[in-house]
C-alpha cells in the first residue's frame, strides 16, 4: 500500500475516534483487506464507546477508564462488524497501539498488517504484536494530510 493512502486510513481512523463519548482516550480503527486488483475495500469501523442501549460513561469519577468488559475497545468494535472470513489477512488503522485484550482478539482474527499513530504511556497494557506486520504513522503526518485536505476544501467550489 502506498504511504499517502495509509495516511488516509489513518486520518479515517481519527475521524471514527472524534465520535467516541470517552472524555479522556478516544480511540477509532478502520478494518480494511486488498481488494484483487491492488484497491482497497473498508470492512469495518469503530470507536471505543460502551454496548449499544449503555449510558456511554467510559470513565469512572477519577477520570479512569472502566474495564474492559464495560468499554468496548475500538478495535473490538470494528471486528465486530465484520464477518470473520473477511478478516483474515486484512488490515486495522488503529489511533493508538493495541491493548494485550485486543491484540488476543486481533491474532485470533487472523489480522495481518497494524498501522497505528499513537502509544499508550503504560507499557504494561500493549499488546505483543510479534509476528505481525506492524507500521508506525507518525501524527505529524496525519496532521499535515488534514490540513492539505482543509486546504484543498477551502480552495474548491462544490456545487
Ligand atoms: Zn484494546
Amino acid at each position: 500500500m502506498k504511504y499517502k493512502q495509509a495516511v488516509a486510513f489513518m486520518v479515517q481512523a481519527f475521524v471514527q475516534a472524534n465520535l467516541s463519548h470517552a472524555k479522556r482516550r478516544k480511540t477509532g480503527a478502520i478494518l480494511i483487506r486488498e481488494v484483487l486488483d491492488g484497491r482497497h475495500e473498508l470492512l469495518g469501523n469503530g470507536y471505543n464507546g460502551t454496548k449499544p442501549g449503555a449510558c456511554n460513561k467510559c470513565e469512572d469519577e477519577e477520570g479512569v477508564t472502566l474495564d474492559y468488559d464495560t468499554v468496548i475497545h475500538a478495535e473490538r468494535n470494528a471486528l465486530d462488524k465484520v464477518d470473520e472470513n473477511l478478516l483474515v489477512g486484512s488490515t486495522l488503522f488503529v489511533t493508538r497501539f493495541p491493548c494485550s485484550p485486543c491484540t488476543g482478539l486481533l491474532r485470533k482474527a487472523k489480522v495481518k498488517n497494524v498501522y497505528y499513530c499513537e502509544t499508550s504511556q503504560d507499557p504494561l497494557k500493549l499488546g505483543d504484536l510479534t509476528g505481525l506486520n506492524v507500521v508506525c504513522i507518525p501524527k505529524k503526518d496525519v496532521l499535515e494530510y488534514i490540513s492539505l485536505t482543509t486546504y484543498n476544501l477551502t480552495k474548491e467550489k462544490f456545487t
